[in-house]
């Protein structure tokens, strides 16, 4: 019998991504959708035409209760948040709301419901902040520098106290940053992918950013859902870091964006302090030891070709809206 998986956080860049992998393997796929009419619905509708959508928020615990009894999901993943970590120093209760306490709010959900229901929680680099050691590993202990950091460090706990304290099959995967083409407009490597797309199509002649000596481990978001399904697969509930091993900096990833269009960030770049955080994270790198030997997982896209892809794509996005715009405007 086909199994059964319900992802909330549905219309994010990971929720696509995850839904395309389920369907791959056969799975019945239904996604968490919130609002009233939700754009993003007949985006991911589009990517994924098996996907059942269900309504429901984080923030509400009947309604995640009602789909769970509705769906009867094997496996639930939890990729809801707000996750946009500037939005979260604007959005600090919120944060703690959606990102943290939604966490217990599914959990809590799944326990009454069913508590054989498998989960996974999206936990993330981001709980390391001011690293106690490099590279992190699962045992690396947190210091969040942002409210969304400290969100996901309640949500990485609350899952390993529920798998301790009522036996349920909950595991952590503390992933690190992860990209795609489907990755949010707000988030520093699409921004910048973005960027260089209307600049080299002469929209733009400028790209503005807060701070770019950050250092990140960034891996391509289809590689990493692979490792989420993983994670629900082994015999023993475990939490995994996952990670590519590779720091690099936000000035390598203009050097490699820019360049690829033959143009040179310098020339274009505005550091403005606008974007600058009360708090940042200077490097993160991980250790996927565990996940390599255990899950038997490991990444298949290299940084310089992630960035290839989300420029090549950002390229053709920008250029199609620039010929429907034209053939709207009458003459
Ligand atoms: P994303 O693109 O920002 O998507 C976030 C999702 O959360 C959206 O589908 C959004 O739906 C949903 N959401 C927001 N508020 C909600 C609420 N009240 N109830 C239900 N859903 C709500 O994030 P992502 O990049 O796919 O990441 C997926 C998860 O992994 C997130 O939890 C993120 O924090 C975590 N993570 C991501 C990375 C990374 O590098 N991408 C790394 C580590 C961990 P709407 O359409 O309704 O806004």
């Amino acid at each position: 019998m086909s199994k059964s998986a319900l992802i909330t956080g549905i219309t994010g860049q990971d929720g696509s991504y995850l839904a395309e992998h389920l369907v791959s393997l056969g799975y019945e796929v239904h996604g968490l959708i919130r609002g009233q009419n939700n754009p993003r619905a007949a985006i991911v509708r589009r990517i994924v035409p098996e996907l059942h959508l269900i309504e429901g928020d984080l923030h509400d615990q009947s309604s995640l209760i009602s789909a769970l009894e509705a769906t009867h999901p094997d496996e639930v993943y939890n990729l809801g948040a707000i996750s946009f970590v500037a939005l979260s120093f604007k959005q600090a209760i919120n944060t703690g709301e959606i990102t943290g306490l939604g966490v217990t709010r599914m959990l809590d959900a799944i326990r009454v419901v069913n508590p054989k229901i498998r989960f996974y929680q999206a936990s993330s680099s981001e709980m390391f902040g001011k690293v106690r050691e490099t590279p992190q590993t699962e045992l690396t202990p947190f210091h969040p520098r942002s409210p969304y950091g400290v969100a996901k460090v309640y949500g990485h706990y609350i899952t390993v106290n529920y798998r301790e304290s009522y036996g349920m099959f909950a595991v952590s995967g503390i992933l690190f940053n992860h990209e795609s083409p489907r990755r949010g407009l707000e988030f520093v490597s699409r921004k910048i992918t973005d960027g260089v797309a209307r600049i080299k199509l002469g929209l733009e002649t400028e790209l503005r950013l807060g701070n770019i000596d950050s250092l990140r481990d960034w891996g391509f978001a289809g590689d990493y859902v692979r490792a989420m399904h993983l994670m629900l697969q082994q015999e023993e509930p475990d939490d995994f870091v996952v990670a590519t091993g590779e720091t690099h900096s936000v000035r390598e990833l203009l050097e490699l964006a820019f360049g690829q269009v033959g143009l040179r960030w310098q020339d274009h770049v505005v550091v403005d302090e606008r974007f600058l955080r009360p708090a940042d994270v200077a490097m993160l790198v991980g250790d996927a030891g565990k996940a390599r030997s255990v899950l038997g997982w490991q990444p298949t896209v290299s940084f310089p070709e992630l960035v290839a892809r989300m420029v090549e794509s950002d390229l053709r996005a920008v250029a199609a809206d620039l010929t429907a715009n034209s053939a709207a405007t009458p003459r």
